[in-house]
């Protein structure tokens, strides 16, 4: 059998443990997961592009588990009532290739990415950071608002959407669940004036310039989360070029963060490196660092994990037969004959229907 967990469960485990506590657990499995880089089997997501939108399959395995996500970027959906984001994986078992768990993605994504940008800042913001503004306010932003306060200590944050309703609607769930400061702005140039981390988070299926070179000031620490599909990116390359540039894996960071506006041989540092102390993070108390977040399988395939373990802690989950159960595996055949035919089971379903009277 597989284990289902449907976004219900989801939200059960964090309801049971805590956003902050889940947000700490899956910081801990990615630095895990990060740290032991090498032995991973690593490759660039295959995306499938149209004018709407992406979709994207992103494996990854090690010697014992493979895991792959598929996830959607369509910055227009709220036309038909769907997030811009949404996605599902696998994790299966290497020895055998059963799929172990299908899992929901989409919330547990926004909370990988959140505890994604936190590893991150934890290694290259300025330590004492406690100013975030943030840029772009839709459904991403309340994971990495209340990661950033809950983890790094962020007291205040100066937010700035180009749609008014979406800030409030942060501003309505932050006032109801921490004691943030929250200051909202008119303008990024504005909500970055005294930020220590800036983080932009929208969706815009296009090369567009939130962050400015004149808007930085000495120190800041950039984490870019929306930029991350060919033709869509949300730094002016004059950013990039005042930073020290922080990349999950280069290879799909250079065809879909902000870097892939800079040369091929623009330099940027891998985020496992710093994380094992073979790399240099931030140098200085004045330099500006910047992490070029695109989303990187590994941090699926550590978030799988870990809700996995903590569904199967609650008793959460549930038994579906994904794979045929067989008594011999070669009789494939008789898992078709031994269900009950589609004409057997509409029949008994008649022979309990209530008489229809009109
Ligand atoms: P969303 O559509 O719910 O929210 C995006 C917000 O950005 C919207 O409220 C929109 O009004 C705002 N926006 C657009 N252009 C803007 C501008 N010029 N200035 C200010 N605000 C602007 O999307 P979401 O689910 O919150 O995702 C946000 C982005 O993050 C997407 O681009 C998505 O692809 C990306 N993302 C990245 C990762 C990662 O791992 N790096 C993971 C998840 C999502």
């Amino acid at each position: 059998m597989t284990t289902l967990l449907t976004t219900h469960d989801i939200a059960r485990i964090v309801a049971a443990h805590g956003l902050p506590e889940v947000l700490r657990r899956l910081v801990a499995a990615l630095e895990a997961d990060f740290r032991r880089w090498p032995e991973f089997d690593k490759v660039a997501r295959v995306a499938s592009h149209t004018c709407q939108g992406v979709i994207e399959l992103m494996p990854v395995a090690d010697a014992s588990h493979y895991s792959f996500k598929y996830v959607n970027g369509h910055p227009g959906n709220g036309r038909f009532g769907l997030p811009t984001v949404m996605a599902f994986g696998v994790l299966a078992d290497v020895a055998t290739g059963k799929p172990v768990l299908l899992s929901e993605l989409t919330l547990t994504t926004a909370m990988r990415t959140a505890a994604t940008s936190v590893m991150a800042a934890r290694l290259l913001a300025r330590p004492g950071s406690r100013t975030m503004a943030l840029i772009g306010n839709g459904a991403q932003s309340e994971f990495q608002a209340l990661a950033f306060h809950q983890l790094m200590g962020i007291d205040t944050l100066r937010l700035y959407d180009v749609d008014g309703a979406a800030t409030a609607k942060l501003l309505r769930h932050l006032r109801a669940v921490s004691g943030l400061r929250l200051v909202a702005c008119r303008s990024t140039a504005e909500a970055l004036q005294g930020a220590d981390i800036v983080t932009t988070v929208t969706a815009d299926k296009r090369n567009a310039t939130i962050v400015t070179p004149e808007m930085l000031a000495p120190g800041m620490h950039l984490n870019a989360v929306g930029g991350d599909c060919p033709g869509k990116t949300e730094m002016h390359p004059g950013v990039l070029q005042a930073a020290h540039v922080f990349v999950e894996y280069e290879p799909q960071s250079r065809i879909e963060g902000d870097v892939q506006q800079m040369p091929a041989d623009f330099p940027v540092t891998e985020l496992w490196r710093v994380l094992t102390g073979q790399a240099a993070g931030r140098t200085s108390e004045a330099e500006v660092t910047m992490f070029d977040s695109v989303g990187f399988a590994l941090e699926d395939f550590a978030a799988l994990r870990l809700m996995g373990a903590l569904a199967a802690g609650l008793g959460l989950g549930q038994d579906i037969d994904l794979i045929p159960d067989m008594a011999d595996p070669k009789d494939l055949f008789g898992a078709l004959t031994a269900a009950p035919s589609v004409q057997g089971a509409q029949k008994a379903e008649r022979a309990q229907a209530p008489p229809c009277r009109v």
